[in-house]
């Protein structure tokens, strides 16, 4: 696996068009000029400054396949609507930005820099989020690597998961819950992100993210966002977490 690969895979989208088969994805879009993303942005008009296109990546499984944990009805509206505005909206940003370049007028660069990190962000994330459930999960991990990681850095897997799920019911507002690698010390960490903006340590890499804005939980489960986290944890993918805590060691340890 190669730096882009990587970085394809991990931090971004991508992975999950590679990884799920669909037929071209976007970094293979992106290298080729290729503009197959567009149609499933419908964004093609306002996007001619730019021939790289986010898409929205398709899931392994079914809306319904994490149910009773998760109700169909969320995963459809929070996949097809809410993760697909991010794209449009990360799209549009960066053809906007290639607009700016073109003209040599900044004069919007804070608005639509902002655009970029809410969007990317939104996308990036929630590509995380689909990739690390599985109607499958839950338990612990088996990777003998991620476990002896979660004991260092936690003092076992009971403590991770009693922080872990404190620190997603806790956010302020809409945000995540993320474990991430931290490539200086090599070691993994739980943080909140408020809005997904903010309060995010850079350099680290989430390995695990869990969506705490409302329109992840509310059909469900209403105000009861511990019920939903600690539900959450029922689904997830370690085996996807851990491919994902490798990847980020070899590549940047
Ligand atoms: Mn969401």
């Amino acid at each position: 696996m190669n730096r882009r690969d990587y970085l394809r895979s991990t931090l971004g989208g991508f992975a999950l068009l590679g990884t799920y088969g669909i037929g071209q994805s976007l970094g293979e879009a992106a290298s080729t000029g290729s503009q197959s993303g567009m149609a499933a942005t419908g964004m093609a008009a306002t996007l001619g400054a730019s021939p790289e296109q986010y898409i929205l990546p398709q899931l392994a499984y079914s809306y319904d396949d994490l149910e009773p944990h998760i109700d169909a009805q969320t995963m459809e509206l929070h996949h097809s609507i809410h993760h697909q505005g991010y794209v449009n909206g990360l799209n549009n940003a960066l053809a906007k930005l290639a607009e700016a370049r073109e003209n040599n007028d900044f004069a919007l660069v804070k608005h639509w820099s902002r655009e970029v990190g809410f969007h990317g962000a939104g996308h990036f994330l929630h590509a995380v989020f689909w990739d690390v459930m599985s109607p499958d999960g839950g338990g612990e991990p088996a990777d003998a690597d991620l476990r002896r990681a979660i004991n260092a850095s936690f003092g076992s897997f009971e403590k991770f998961k009693a922080h872990f799920v404190a620190a997603s019911g806790a956010v302020e507002g809409s945000g995540w819950g993320i474990l991430a690698w931290e490539p200086f010390g090599d070691r993994l960490m739980v943080f909140q992100a408020e809005k997904h903006q903010n309060l995010s340590p850079m350099v680290t890499v989430p390995l695990l993210a869990v969506d705490v804005w409302e329109h992840a939980y509310y059909l469900l489960y209403q105000n009861r966002r511990g019920d939903y986290v600690r539900a959450f944890m029922n689904v997830i993918n370690w085996d996807a977490v851990a491919r994902r805590y490798h990847e980020a060691r070899r590549m940047l340890g």
